[in-house]
């Protein structure tokens, strides 16, 4: 009974921070205060109200539109709140009350603001990497659970380094934001999971873009960003990893 009631009280945490990532990772890179203005309609600028500002309800409740102005609202900010809580319910699921818990949180928090700023202009910004990197080579020195703490920097190194030289062979065809990303990821996950999360954005990046090339003709075109999928396969490695590795050995040996 009391597991249920923890479960719902990381999901409302989860919509209430992730109502949060939208707006840091829409204002950080236009260079915009995260405090100030306070939330505001884009088009007609009026300044939302407490019933404007519930997580995911006031979408609907407002027929996904602005109130004022009329002006329809990008689902994106509903469907990024609802996700969120999703994944805050689920890091207790597999962690509960252990500081790994308080580590996985502030990793999906930052997979949901790249992931946000990523989709809206394309950009990974260093405002938000750089402090988790910082923050997570602290923090990882002394909470390290399933890698020693060189496994975290190896991580680091190889996260770095392989993103670097493909984007070197492929003459740009990587991002500078994906590579330092990718850092950040190895640091986080160590260097096994991190192999696996490689393993897993690509695989789902191609799907994706197969996907678009059956079924949309401009597909061909269409420049996709690389942040949402890095961040799908991260977190697939940080909920599931250690199980498919298991999965691995087991099948292969
Ligand atoms: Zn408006």
């Amino acid at each position: 009974m009391s597991q249920s009631i923890y479960f719902f009280l990381f999901f409302v945490y989860g919509l209430i921070f992730g109502s949060f990532f939208n707006v840091v990772g829409l204002r950080l890179p236009k260079k915009q205060s995260i405090i100030s203005p306070p939330s505001h309609c884009p088009k007609c600028n009026t300044r939302l109200s407490a019933r404007d500002l519930i997580p995911v309800f006031s979408y609907f409740i407002n027929g996904k539109k602005c109130r004022i102005c009329k002006e329809s609202i990008s689902p994106i900010y509903w469907v990024i709140e609802l996700a969120t809580g999703i994944l805050f319910a689920a890091v207790f699921y597999f962690y509960g009350f252990t500081m790994e818990t308080l580590m996985v949180l502030l990793f999906v928090s930052l997979l949901v603001i790249i992931t946000v700023s990523d989709l809206a202009y394309r950009i990974i910004p260093d405002k938000v990497v750089f402090p988790f990197l910082a923050l997570f080579l602290i923090l990882r020195f002394f909470i390290h659970p399933h890698e020693s703490y060189v496994s975290h920097l190896i991580g680091m190194v190889l996260g770095f380094t392989v993103f670097l030289l493909v984007a070197i062979v492929s003459r740009g065809g990587m991002g500078g934001g994906d590579i330092k990303l990718f850092a950040v990821v190895g640091l986080f996950l160590g260097y096994p999971l991190l192999l696996l999360t490689i393993l897993l954005s690509t695989l789902f990046g191609a799907l994706y873009g197969i996907l678009l090339i059956v079924f949309v003709e401009a597909g061909r075109k269409t420049e996709v960003p690389f942040g949402p999928f890095i961040a799908i396969g991260s977190l697939c490695a940080v909920f599931w990893g250690e199980s498919i590795i298991q999965w691995y050995w087991n099948f292969f040996y």
